[in-house]
């Protein structure tokens, strides 16, 4: 009799929650014929994402629909990716979970395509002689919906209670006095720096 640990049965679920997915695909074939692609990657596949987060547990999904814009005259792929991050809040450092909801627009495109001239709702799909892979491209759409310098709500943020204690701790304000003294060249200062040097 096999005894399954809890640590098993978790790797099975995970096996029977991830469909399989192709490694690379064909944009413009799957498009040509009206394929959908819906799956899930476990966020720690994806190594770029990796240094921009506080941990990296949790998944991305994704529906994919490649087809055709009629109106623009262009195959392309539309969808939407979702993921709950822990990212890292740039003012305290410290984890924040960021929900991310985004929807997918991307034209597909060829090397000799004039891209400025692609639709404004559109980012391009370039098609170059490699497949492409999917796990990127799920990848660069997170990438690019994450916000450049995520940060908690100020009430909810440990950095901006710390900021504002040190401005109630110090009544002349050092920090303002500082910044004044680098934006005029205060002799002063750069009588400490040359010290220091
Ligand atoms: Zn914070």
């Amino acid at each position: 009799m096999v005894f399954l640990t809890a640590l098993t049965v978790i790797a099975k679920l995970c096996r029977l929650m991830l469909p399989d997915l192709p490694q690379t695909i064909e944009p413009l074939r799957l498009a040509k014929a009206g394929k959908n692609i819906a799956g899930q990657y476990v966020l720690n596949e994806l190594k770029r994402l990796n240094g921009l987060l506080h941990d990296n547990t949790g998944f991305v999904s994704f529906m994919l629909e490649f087809t055709r814009d009629e109106e623009q005259g262009l195959y392309c792929v539309t969808g939407e990716i979702k993921a709950n991050l822990h990212a890292v809040c740039q003012r305290c450092l410290g984890s924040m979970e960021l929900q991310i909801n985004s929807p997918v627009y991307l034209g597909i495109v060829n090397r000799q395509t004039d891209i400025s001239k692609l639709p404004d709702k559109y980012e391009p799909l370039i098609l170059g002689e490699d497949p492409v892979s999917l796990l990127e491209l799920i990848e660069d759409e997170l990438l690019l919906a994450i916000p450049m310098s995520p940060m908690h709500e100020l009430n909810r943020c440990s950095g901006a209670e710390i900021l504002s204690e040190i401005n109630d701790a110090a009544p002349n304000r050092p920090f303002a006095v500082l910044k004044e003294a680098l934006i005029k060249g205060h002799p002063g200062l750069n009588q400490r720096r040359k010290i220091k040097m």
